[in-house]
């Protein structure tokens, strides 16, 4: 009988191709069957072996070039193979990865399998845009939100379950990073506005965090749709509410003052 191949299911970090772990780079290289994400900078899949089989999964809102269950079958099936699988995801595979539901289909069946954690895009993204999640005296807690559970959301990796608590949200946490929320960007700051957040608080968008074409914009919750339409936000992006997404700018502010004082 042959025995069944190690599954990894791997992280790939949030878009720069070097914020990938080496642990997930050494999974890579010894792979003999790669199932990659729609997210996934194609450039990691240049570390893999030549003979790798490379097969995209990807999915973009509302469409599915595979689903869920065929992706998990297919894991399955390698590894019944004896085959290497690594199963790579955009940012990290337990948020908002679905990495969970992998997990249990493949303990189900007595699969071997490990977890390779990447750098969520909530971290990377606003690392590169110069927004710490916590800042001493302004922000004490984060949390990651899906935005696709508000009215009109999709049934992605965020998906299902019980609507999102924004009453709570809006009070109980600092920083709010909200993922898969452009669409739903009217009703998740009708939302938090509703519960009592701020209309001044910043509100930051990033687009393409970490990679050559990341677009960051600050404005206030109240303004923040406007500012969306008139840049043409498009995915992927997150949202990022609260005090600290201020602290952009005043970097920004201060290299300006210190390049101008050198220069
Ligand atoms: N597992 C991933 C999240 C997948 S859900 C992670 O840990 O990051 C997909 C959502 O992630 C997108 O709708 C977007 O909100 C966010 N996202 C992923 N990559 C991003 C990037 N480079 N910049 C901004 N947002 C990103």
């Amino acid at each position: 009988m042959i025995r069944p191949g190690l599954v990894s299911i791997v992280g790939a970090g949030p878009g720069d191709p070097e914020l990938i772990t080496v642990k997930a780079l050494k999974a890579l290289r010894g792979a003999e069957v790669i199932l990659y994400d729609r997210l996934v900078n194609e450039e990691l899949l240049l570390y893999a072996d030549a003979r790798a089989l490379r097969i995209y999964c990807g999915k973009s809102p509302g469409q599915h070039a595979m689903t869920q269950e065929m992706i998990q079958r297919r894991l399955i099936d390698y590894s019944l193979e004896g085959k290497r699988v690594v199963r790579l995801k955009g940012g990290d595979p337990f948020v908002f990865g679905r990495g969970g539901e992998e997990a249990l289909a493949l303990a189900a069946r007595g699969i071997p399998y490990e977890v390779i954690p990447g750098i969520t895009s909530a971290i990377g993204a606003a690392a590169a845009s110069g927004i710490p999640l916590t800042h001493r005296g302004i922000a004490a807690s984060f949390a990651c939100v899906t935005g696709s559970r508000c009215p009109g959301g999709t049934d992605g990796p965020g998906g299902g379950g019980p609507p999102i608590r924004w009453d709570l949200l809006a009070h109980a946490v600092d920083t709010l990073v909200i993922y898969m929320g452009v669409g739903q960007l009217r009703e998740i700051r009708a939302e938090l506005l509703k519960h009592g957040k701020a209309g001044t608080t910043p509100t930051a968008l990033i687009e393409s965090g970490t990679t050559g074409r990341q677009r960051t914009f600050v404005s206030t919750l109240a303004e923040v749709h406007k500012l969306a339409a008139a840049v043409q936000l498009s995915n992927p992006a997150l949202i990022v509410v609260g005090e600290a997404a201020a602290i952009r700018e005043q970097l920004r502010q201060l290299q300006h003052q210190a390049a101008v004082r050198i220069g």
